[in-house]
C-alpha cells in the first residue's frame, strides 16, 4: 500500500475538547502524525468544539499540552470548528439547492412518539422522512419551530469503502436514515462538520478510532452528494486496559500527561504507543525517527490492543539508561522542588542521577532515590537494630575517623573501607550494609564507594556522627 500512496498525503487529528488527551487519542494522533511524516505529507490539528456544552478551554489546553509533550507537532491549525460556522452554512445551502438536504420541523415529542410506535411494531427506530419535500408537500411548517437540516440519505444501493485496517466494509443505504446535519441554532452536527473540514483541509487519509466506523458510511454519502473526494479511512481498534476491560477513567492513568506526572519519558511513551496495535517484525524498541520510517497502515492489527503497564515500565527503564544525565537532572530538580526539597548543600544532582538512573524505572523513583542526598533521613528503627550492632559499630567508628582525612574519591574511599575490614575482620556486606543504612536509610544502594563519593564528606560525616 505504502508504495502507491497518492501525494501529497494530508492527515489530521480531530479531538473533541471534552477531556484531556487520553492514551487512545494520543495513539491516534501519533499514527496520523507518523503517517504524514513517513510520506512527506502534512499533519493538521483540528479541534471539534461544536458540542458547546461539553467543550472547555481547559480541555483544549490539556490536549495541546499532551501533543506538545510528545512533540507531535502539527503543520496546520489548530482549526476550531466554531470559527467556521459560515462555511458549514454555505455547504448546507449547496446541499439544499441540489435537493440533498431539507428542513425538518418535527418536534422532539413528535419524534419520540414516532420511535415508540416503531418499537411497538418491532421496527428499528429511525426517522421516517416525514419532512422530505415529497412527503411534506402542501404542509405549512408549524409556527415558532426552528427547524433542523437533514441530509437526504440515498434510499437504495450500498455505501462501501476499503478500510485500511478493517478491510472492505459495505453498508446498505436502507440501514441509514436522514441524519441531522445542522442543528436549529445553525451549529453542524459531528458528521457534517467532519466532512466539510476533511474536504476543505484536503485530508487524504482519515485515521481515527473505530468508535467512528458507523459514521463513515454517512460521511461518504454526504461527500458524494457534494461531489467531493472521499478520503481513505483507517479505523484503529480500541485499547483495552491491563485487565482486558475497555480503557476508562477506572484505569487511573488514562491521560498522557498522567504518565508525564508519573515519571515516564516521552520517548518511552511514544515507543510504547507505537507498538500498541502496530508491529514491525519483532521490533520492540525503536526511536521515533525509526518509527516514522517504518510506520504503515498494513501492519495495524484489527483486533483490540491491550495496555501493559509492565511493558511501558520496561521501556521507560531502557530509555532512562540512555538519557542524558543533565536532562534527567533538570527533570528531577523540578520533581524534588515540587516536594519542597532544596538542593542546597547537597551533591551535584547530575552526578547523583548518573549513580542511580540504571536502577529505577521512572523519574519519580529516581527522585525518591535521590531525595536522601538532600534531606536528612531517619533510618527505620528495625533497620538500625538489625544493622547497627556491636559487630558493626567499631568498624563504623573507625571509618568515621578515616573519613575525616581520606582523599574524597572512589579509590581512596574503597581502600579505607578495606583497611577497616581487615582491622575488624568483617566482610564487605557487614560494613557496607550498616553504612548504607546510616547514610540512606536503605540496605541496597549503588556501590558504596561511589555513593560515598557523590554524597560528599560533609554529609557523610554528619550522618555517621549521629550514630557512632
Ligand atoms: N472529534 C472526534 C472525536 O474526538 C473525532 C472525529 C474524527 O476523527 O473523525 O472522537
Amino acid at each position: 500500500m505504502s508504495a502507491s500512496v497518492r501525494a501529497p498525503v494530508r492527515t489530521r487529528f480531530a479531538p473533541s475538547p471534552t477531556g484531556f488527551l487520553h492514551i487512545g487519542g494520543a495513539r491516534t494522533a501519533l499514527f496520523s502524525w507518523a503517517y504524514a511524516k513517513r510520506h512527506g505529507g502534512q499533519f493538521v490539528l483540528r479541534i471539534e468544539d461544536t458540542d458547546v456544552e461539553r467543550s472547555t478551554q481547559a480541555a483544549i489546553d490539556a490536549i495541546l499540552d499532551g501533543m506538545r509533550w510528545l512533540d507531535l507537532s502539527w503543520d496546520e491549525g489548530p482549526f476550531f470548528q466554531m470559527e467556521r460556522l459560515p462555511r458549514y452554512q454555505e455547504v448546507a445551502d449547496r446541499l439544499i439547492a441540489s435537493n440533498h438536504a431539507y428542513w425538518c420541523y418535527a418536534s422532539r415529542e413528535e419524534l419520540d412518539e414516532m420511535r415508540e410506535a416503531q418499537r411497538t411494531r418491532n421496527e428499528k427506530p429511525r426517522y421516517d422522512g416525514r419532512w422530505r419535500p415529497e412527503n411534506a408537500a402542501g404542509r405549512t411548517p408549524p409556527e415558532g419551530v426552528k427547524p433542523v437540516l437533514r441530509f437526504r440519505n440515498p434510499d437504495d444501493g450500498v455505501v462501501a469503502w476499503d478500510d485500511l485496517v478493517k478491510g472492505r466494509i459495505e453498508i446498505e443505504n436502507k440501514e441509514l436514515d436522514d441524519l441531522v446535519i445542522l442543528r436549529s441554532d445553525g451549529v453542524p452536527t459531528y458528521n457534517f462538520g467532519v466532512i466539510v473540514d476533511d474536504w476543505d483541509m484536503g485530508i487524504t487519509q482519515v485515521i481515527r478510532g473505530d468508535d467512528h466506523v458507523n459514521n463513515t458510511p454517512r460521511q461518504i454519502n454526504i461527500l458524494n452528494a457534494l461531489s467531493a473526494p472521499v478520503p481513505q479511512y483507517a479505523h484503529l481498534s480500541m485499547i483495552l486496559g491491563d485487565d482486558g476491560q475497555k480503557l476508562s477513567k477506572r484505569h487511573g492513568a488514562v491521560s498522557v500527561m498522567q504518565y508525564h506526572e508519573d515519571g515516564y519519558l516521552k520517548e518511552a511513551v511514544l515507543n510504547y504507543l507505537g507498538r500498541l496495535g502496530w508491529s514491525h517484525g519483532d521490533e520492540e524498541v525503536f526511536s521515533i525517527e525509526q518509527f516514522c520510517e517504518w510506520f504503515d497502515l498494513d501492519h495495524i492489527t484489527p483486533s483490540a490492543a491491550q495496555f501493559n503497564t509492565e511493558k511501558l515500565r520496561w521501556l521507560n527503564q531502557h530509555y532512562l539508561k540512555l538519557a542524558d544525565d543533565l536532562r534527567l537532572a533538570a527533570d528531577v530538580d523540578q520533581r524534588l522542588a515540587r516536594r519542597g526539597v532544596s538542593l542546597e548543600g547537597g551533591p551535584d544532582l547530575e552526578r547523583a542521577v548518573s549513580l542511580y538512573k540504571d536502577r529505577v524505572a521512572t523519574l519519580n523513583e529516581l527522585a525518591d532515590a535521590l531525595e536522601v542526598f538532600y534531606v536528612d533521613v531517619e533510618p527505620a528503627r528495625e533497620l538500625l537494630e538489625q544493622h547497627l550492632t556491636d559487630l558493626s559499630r567499631p568498624a563504623l567508628e573507625r571509618l568515621s575517623v578515616l573519613f575525616e582525612t581520606v582523599a574524597w574519591e572512589k579509590t581512596a574511599l574503597s581502600a579505607a573501607i578495606k583497611e577497616v575490614m581487615a582491622q575488624t575482620k568483617l566482610k564487605m556486606p557487614q560494613v557496607a550494609i550498616p553504612l548504607r543504612v546510616l547514610l540512606t536509610g536503605q540496605t541496597q544502594t549503588p556501590g558504596i564507594d561511589a555513593l560515598l563519593e557523590v554524597m560528599g564528606r560533609k554529609r557523610v560525616l554528619a550522618r555517621l556522627k549521629r550514630f557512632v
